[in-house]
């Protein structure tokens, strides 16, 4: 019999009290008045926990906080092998609270609890032992070199960027704010967390243990707060040197105008539309899995989902077959019923886009072989969907949905495949199945993306460099890519 897991005591105890703002090492109310915000459970579509959200005022402080922590070099000041222990220890508290932040990253952003729990936790911890390392591990170069009858001893040295403002969305708060933040500390910069208000819980517990793991006062800083008043002002703030951003092509744009007054240094990780592509010889069983996990794990909130697919035209009706018999037989319920197998939407407005992108589809040509609908009742889910017998121009196979909606196409050629695959304006990710090498490597180096699988979907790891090709973004993070990213390189010259 499946059962529902039981919130901890702990949980509720962190629910029922309204979270400050993480500011300079203390929780604080916000200046202005007392501003305030709900967190909802998608999962009821009711409140969950109160939260205070920054006003303009607060913003500042924590600017000047995080400022001040870098100037007077209270992080960098430590030797690196005792930064490498706070972000070790920093990933043994998240361990040591598992539970409980995957309780929060449940209730508050609608995941499974088994997914947040073995998923998003234990990524948060894995990527900040990876980053621990690379705080001993930051050498320089050196050289000599000659200039008319001049010689120079050079050096290059990183030297973190400065003050970093790390915007997140809601889908992964926890995850997200590690593989930022994580990396930004083994810099050596101070930070600005801005998470989402639709989901911030796991990031305002992160705060807490980020004290807890001594981490110094202004360091981190923590502010929930609307994108088009904290967010903007973060990215048009004089005294930041870096956004890191996660989010949509939209707000990225905002933020590349917005960030042009003092040239801050950008890095944009932005939206998806990434295709899967399953030849003829591949291994149906595990394509049809991939594939299906691809698109319905997180309800396809997930910016690399695979939403769009492409099968070769021998396998395509069998394959479609078998995909939408597993989308049928998907449960849809509550993360915290342990037989919820696709949980809800973050939020009702979010679902109704879902919605109209799906009607849209049909309209333009699409045909419905399953799902397709709002779930009635408590809750934002949507029904797992696959529109078949798409076309490229169809709005449905163009736009980011966001949602567990997938959009289908048989192909006939590699040609005709990798032409249809890179027909868009996005480039993050995306898949090959089959079982022959040349396909593979031949595909995955004509597909302009900036992450691709064989035979697998979706895996992050922290060593390996994420990002988009056009419009899906700019930069990289995880890897040693995303301690570049957070540095600038020094020249030294020593004339001889
Ligand atoms: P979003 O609306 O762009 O919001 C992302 C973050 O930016 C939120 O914290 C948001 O605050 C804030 N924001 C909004 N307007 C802003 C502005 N003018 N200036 C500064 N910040 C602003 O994205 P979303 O709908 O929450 O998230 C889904 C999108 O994220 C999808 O497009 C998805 O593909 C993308 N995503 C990308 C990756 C990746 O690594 N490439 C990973 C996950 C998600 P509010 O929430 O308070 O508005
Ligand atoms: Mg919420």
């Amino acid at each position: 019999m499946a059962s529902t897991h039981q919130v901890s005591e702990q949980t509720r105890r962190f629910l029922a009290a309204r979270r400050g703002l993480l500011i300079d090492g203390r929780w604080q109310d916000a200046r202005a008045k007392a501003q305030t915000a709900w967190s909802l459970d998608p999962a009821t579509g009711k409140p969950l926990a109160e939260l205070t959200v920054a006003g303009p005022e607060d913003v500042e402080a924590a600017v000047a906080a995080a400022r001040h922590s870098f100037e007077s070099r209270r992080w960098l000041r430590l030797a690196p092998a005792a930064r490498e222990r706070s972000l070790w220890r920093i990933a043994e508290l998240i361990e040591q609270h598992a539970q409980m932040l995957a309780e929060l990253e449940t209730l508050d952003g609608g995941k499974l609890f088994a997914g947040a729990l073995h998923g998003d936790v234990a990524f948060a911890a894995d990527v900040f032992r990876y980053h621990a390392g690379w705080c001993t591990k930051l050498e320089g170069r050196q050289l000599e070199v000659q200039s008319g009858d001049m010689r120079f001893h050079c050096h290059m040295v990183r030297e973190p960027v400065g003050v970093a403002a790390l915007i997140i969305p809601w889908n992964g708060p926890l995850a997200m704010s590690a593989w930022k933040l994580a990396p930004a500390l083994a810099a050596g910069c101070s930070v600005i967390i801005k998470p989402s208000e639709l989901a911030c819980l796991s990031v305002l517990k992160l705060g807490e243990l980020l004290l807890e793991a001594g981490v110094p006062d202004g360091v981190v800083n923590i502010i929930p707060g609307s994108g088009a008043a904290v967010g903007a002002q973060l990215a048009a703030h004089r005294a930041i040197d870096k956004i890191s951003f996660t989010g949509s092509t939209a707000t990225g744009r905002h933020i590349v105008r917005a960030a042009a007054g003092n040239l801050k240094k950008l890095t944009l990780e932005l939206g998806g539309k990434s295709p899967a592509i399953v030849f003829a010889d591949a291994d149906l069983d595990l394509a049809a899995a991939g594939v299906a996990a691809g698109i319905f794990g997180g309800a396809g909130q997930v910016c690399v989902a695979g939403s769009r697919l492409y099968v070769q035209r021998a396998i395509y009706s069998e394959f479609l077959e078998r995909l939408s018999a597993a989308a049928r037989a998907l449960r849809l319920g509550p993360g915290l019923d342990e037989s919820s197998q696709i949980g809800p939407l973050i939020s009702d407005s979010h679902r109704g886009g879902v919605s109209s992108l799906v009607t849209q589809g049909i309209q333009e040509g699409a045909r419905l072989v399953t799902g397709g609908h709002a779930v009635e009742g408590a809750g934002f889910f949507f029904e797992p969907t696959i529109l078949a017998d798409a076309t490229p121009g169809m709005t449905a196979v163009r736009e980011e949905i966001f949602g567990p909606v997938l959009t289908a196409m048989p192909f006939e050629t590699a040609d005709e495949v990798i032409a249809a695959a890179n027909d868009s304006e996005f480039g993050l990710a995306g898949s090959v199945w089959t079982r022959d090498l040349s396909t593979a490597l031949d595909t995955t180096a004509r597909i302009r993306a900036g992450l691709l699988w064989v035979n697998a979907h979706g895996v992050p790891h922290p060593a390996i460099p994420f990002g988009g090709y056009k419009q899906s973004g700019w930069g990289r993070e995880q890897g040693r890519d995303a301690i570049d990213a957070f540095t600038e390189l020094k020249s030294v010259m020593v004339r001889l």
